[in-house]
């Protein structure tokens, strides 16, 4: 069975609706642009459409190694599709929660993050690497168990596009029942956030069930006012910088690495991490506001 990209579907209306906040924001104050802050997010997003057709063939031929010895033929109907969304919304919690945690994930992942501005244009800033990470590997539990590829691929876009609207500062909190259930633009405003209290935080796609479970949820507070962007901004717009910033000081640090055990470090510790300890990591970042905020004796 052929399925549509629904990310490729959905673009027109990605791009109405940047334009429409554009306007809004103008009139309300309410969402804020910067030029050329939004014309590198709609390039990284125009890049990893390019680059994830190019190197498809990665997902495609793995998943075709692991079809032979699939559990069960699932076949499509709805049910399955429903199963299938959920299921694929979990593993890309843990994806994106590793994501932040593993130095290789985030010379990927980062670039997401590297805007300063929330607004519906840094959902279009996507990597361009994610195809030269472990991040493919993901989704292979889905192909072992039995999804069809195609309904695995179809589900996975789906996800992405729910999380479009997300990112805004144009919406408030929304009904309890809701904030409590799906991921929302309080909740994601909160993920994008560098304050400590916010840092490795609300990894959810569309459930932020996933957060309050597995203890990675944060509230937005109004007393702590997000800011946007990575611990150390990049102070750029080029997008050559911004897609590959992060892949070369991951190489630079391997060519100065003395050990086995720095290499690996250096790949699979959390970013920030460094041989001679010189560098902060979010956990430092975390422990040194908690002992600030600590009362004095
Ligand atoms: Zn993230
Ligand atoms: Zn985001």
């Amino acid at each position: 069975m052929h399925l549509a990209n629904p990310v490729v579907l959905a673009t027109p209306f990605f791009i109405a609706l940047v334009v429409a906040e554009m306007v809004y924001g103008r009139l309300s104050g309410r969402a804020r642009y910067e030029p050329r802050d939004t014309a590198a997010s709609l390039l990284m997003g125009f890049g990893n459409v390019i680059i994830a057709g190019l190197f498809a063939f990665i997902f495609l031929d793995l998943a075709r190694l692991l079809h032979p010895y699939r559990l069960a033929d699932l076949g499509f109907s709805l049910p399955v599709f429903a199963v299938c969304f959920v299921l694929d919304d979990f593993i890309y919690y843990w994806w994106h929660r590793a994501s932040h945690r593993m130095r290789w994930l985030w010379a990927n992942h980062v670039n997401h993050h590297s805007s300063q501005h929330y607004n519906l244009s840094t959902a279009l800033r996507q990597s361009w690497g994610e195809q030269f990470t472990p991040g493919v590997l993901f989704l292979m539990p889905l192909v072992a168990i039995g999804f069809p590829v195609p309904m695995i691929l179809f589900v996975h876009g789906l996800n992405l596009v729910y999380q479009f609207w997300i990112h805004t500062e144009a919406i408030d909190k929304l009904p309890r029942a809701f904030e409590a259930v799906m991921n929302t633009p309080s909740h994601h405003r909160v993920h994008h956030a560098t304050n400590p209290a916010y840092l490795d935080s609300n990894y959810a796609g569309v459930f932020i069930v996933w957060d309050r479970l597995f203890g990675s949820f944060v509230a937005e507070r109004e007393d702590e006012p997000p800011r946007y962007g990575i611990v150390h901004n990049l102070a750029t717009f080029n997008v050559l910088k911004i897609a590959f910033h992060e892949w070369l000081g991951l190489l630079a640090d391997l060519r100065r690495a003395k050990s086995l055990r720095e290499i690996v470090c250096y790949v699979f510790a959390p970013p920030g991490w460094s041989a001679d300890g010189s560098r902060e990591t979010t956990d430092s970042l975390k422990a040194q506001w908690d002992a600030s905020r600590a009362p004095a004796e």
